[in-house]
């Protein structure tokens, strides 16, 4: 276990378990922390390989991304708790790195099932397969978790489209889109498709002007210039925190609905928002799409996309809910959803 007094920190929430990842002879360094459940069904959390400036910073991702995780799992109507790994990467060759997640692979035996993991940022499907070969408890093969957070989004905007403008119909809309890497990307495919006018940008100035050529009626404007666009939605689809005091006096849009995780900075900016009458869809419900999926890899042996679609339609169905219980208890929807999610948490996992 590690020295940190991490009940002390404020991302703390009465985790059930924290584990410190400690492999000296191969660089192994981490936590994998389990939030809720974990008794009678396993927890699900993706693992997030990060070049952390210290292990205290990790540990925080680590509880707050497990608490995120069992909010997404309770309104998604599941009943797993959530969790979370993260590793701290080192400047390592590819040999090395090759050893640290097979080390990282066999600490999640140890959990022996409780903890059910995949990739999330740093990782990709060539480790995940390597991770695969020294322990069962990794998912995220079957399918592509990435088009159902997309599809997931993109539903999302409809339901808020048709609540603020009694209309879900994309065309003729505006939506600008920061971040277009593996959701944002798909995001834009969906709605360019029905023709909404899209506004894009991304750090990577290739990725831009390989879209670009695809999709030659988008506009593309520089990262910084994002916030400012004037636009029905906002979707952030990049990192957390994009959603602040200085990035919201900026803003010009009526809804914000985006994959990113952790978009507000602090559950006080969901309020702010809620005052500048600006329709904020909490993230934790929008992108869920991704987490249906893997669930349904490991609890099915058939694949089966159909099936998954139709267990997508919870988050239409809950973003209606919380958009409505907003309105009628006026409070900002972060809060609403986080209400929902606590008492589902206390009844279903
Ligand atoms: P990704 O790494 O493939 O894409 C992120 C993109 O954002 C990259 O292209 C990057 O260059 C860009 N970016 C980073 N900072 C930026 C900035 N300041 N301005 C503009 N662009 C910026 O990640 P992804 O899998 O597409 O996930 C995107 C977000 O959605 C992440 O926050 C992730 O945690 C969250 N999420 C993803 C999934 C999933 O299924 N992949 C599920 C739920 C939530």
């Amino acid at each position: 276990m590690t020295n940190f007094e991490y009940e002390k920190l404020t991302e703390f929430d009465n985790h059930r378990t924290v584990l410190y990842l400690h492999d000296h002879a191969v660089g192994l360094k981490g936590f994998i922390a389990l939030h809720r459940g974990g008794f009678h069904n396993p927890t699900f959390g993706a693992t997030r390989f990060w070049n952390y400036v210290s292990e205290k910073d990790a540990l925080r991702d680590a509880l707050r991304l497990s608490r995120l995780m069992s909010y997404k799992s309770a309104l998604a109507g599941l009943s797993y708790g959530g969790a979370k790994a993260v590793l701290i990467a080192p400047v390592a060759d590819e040999k090395n790195r090759e050893r640290i997640l097979r080390s990282y692979a066999s600490q999640v035996n140890l959990l022996s099932g409780n903890f059910i993991t995949g990739t999330d940022v740093g990782l990709d499907r060539r480790d995940l397969t390597l991770m695969k070969k020294v322990s069962k408890f990794f998912v995220g093969f079957r399918y592509n978790p990435e088009y159902y957070t997309a599809l997931g989004i993109y539903h999302s905007i409809k339901v808020c489209l048709s609540f603020l403008f009694g209309s879900s119909e994309v065309q003729g809309r505006s939506v600008s889109i920061q971040g277009l890497g593996k959701v944002g990307a798909l995001l834009l495919a969906f709605l360019y498709k029905e023709g909404a006018h899209l506004i894009i940008t991304d750090l990577q100035s290739d990725l831009i002007r390989k879209l670009k050529k695809k999709y030659h009626r988008v506009q593309v404007v520089p990262p910084q210039e994002i916030y400012k666009q004037k636009v029905d939605v906002f979707s952030p689809c990049a990192l957390s925190g994009p959603l602040n005091i200085k990035s919201i006096n900026k803003l010009n849009c009526k809804i914000i609905a985006g994959g990113a995780n952790n978009q507000l900075a602090s559950e006080e900016i969901g309020a702010l928002l809620f005052r500048l009458g600006i329709l904020y869809a909490p993230d934790y419900v929008v992108n869920a799409g991704g987490l249906i999926s893997v669930v349904d890899e490991f609890e099915y042996p058939q694949q089966d996309s159909d099936r998954i679609k139709k267990r997508l339609a919870i988050i239409p169905k809950t973003l209606k809910l919380i958009l409505a219980e907003s309105v009628r208890k006026k409070i900002a929807t972060n809060l609403v959803a986080n209400h929902l999610a606590e008492k589902r948490i206390k009844e279903f996992i």
